[in-house]
């Protein structure tokens, strides 16, 4: 399909959709500062994944100094990056009425900071804004945390009950949250569009919503810089940038007065 034919096919689509499951992944935010999973420069090209499980953080004293580690360098660049364009687009959803559920593999807090609305946003893989203890269950203040870690205090514990704090993401190895897996599928279920933004589609179970929304009869679009496996099941795949392809999405399907 010419670049142009597929964009007219994803703004019809969208201008007709009523119910638009969104799940957006790293890719979306690359152009607010964040670096993807597998880009040079990105974390897991400087650390190996396989060390960073959550069995190793429970169990080992080392490797929770290490990922406190690396949270620390990386919370500064989260906290402070600004949404995109695309993170725009994505609340001009909500404000023309048209979003069902946004349900974002991002740990970033970035569509919230473009306006997305609390209650229509799932953090499937949770939040690097947010901390908790993984003993109790308690949360801590991130910044506060951070500020102990650059402090000195390495592997920091709960105030509660001594336990281990750990960012509130979802590790390697560490169970999905239930409520949250099982809202993103019922969204996929019962929506009749699912839009796609920035994620290669290879991590599972958030891979596995575009099945479940075309199985459910609704109809698919995906906005990435490069090809996935989910291609095949597309109405219409949009390249290049995600922040000028959603804009460019938006204008056609005569959604921009809603865009600012
Ligand atoms: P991924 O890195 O596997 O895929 C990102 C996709 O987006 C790639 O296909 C890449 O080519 C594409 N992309 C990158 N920049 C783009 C742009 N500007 N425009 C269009 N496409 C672009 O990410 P994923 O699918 O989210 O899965 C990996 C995991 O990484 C997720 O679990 C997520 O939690 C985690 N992660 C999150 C962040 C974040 O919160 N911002 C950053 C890195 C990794
Ligand atoms: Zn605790």
């Amino acid at each position: 399909m010419r670049d142009d034919d597929a964009l007219e096919k994803a703004a019809s689509l969208l201008r007709r959709a009523e119910r638009v499951a969104v799940l957006t992944g790293a890719g979306v935010s690359t152009e607010s500062g964040i670096p993807d999973f597998r880009s040079p420069g990105g974390l897991w090209s400087r650390y190996d994944p396989s060390k960073l499980t959550f069995d190793k953080f429970v169990a080992s004293a080392d490797t929770r100094r290490l990922y406190w580690e690396i949270a620390t360098e990386s919370y500064p660049v989260l906290r402070d990056a600004e949404p995109n364009a695309a993170h725009r687009a994505v609340a001009a959803l909500e404000r023309c009425g048209k979003l069902l559920l946004l349900v974002t593999q991002n740990v970033d807090g970035l569509h919230q900071k473009a306006g997305t609305s609390d209650e229509k946003i799932i953090e499937i893989h949770g939040s690097s804004l947010r901390v908790t203890c993984i003993d109790c269950g308690a949360p801590h203040d991130r910044e506060e945390v951070h500020a102990r870690v650059l402090d000195g205090d390495v592997a920091p514990g709960c105030d509660h009950c001594g336990g281990r704090l750990k960012p509130a993401t979802v590790s390697f190895g560490q169970a999905m949250p239930e409520r949250e897996t099982l809202a993103a599928f019922q969204a996929a279920r019962s929506c009749d569009l699912m839009l796609v933004i920035g994620s290669s589609l290879v991590v599972y179970p958030a891979a596995g919503l575009p099945d479940e929304a075309v199985r459910g009869g609704a109809s698919l679009i995906i906005v990435n810089n490069e090809a996935t496996d989910k291609d095949h099941l597309a109405a219409a795949t949009l390249g290049g940038s995600a922040g000028e392809s959603m804009s460019l999405l938006l204008r056609r399907a005569g959604l921009d007065g809603a865009d600012g």
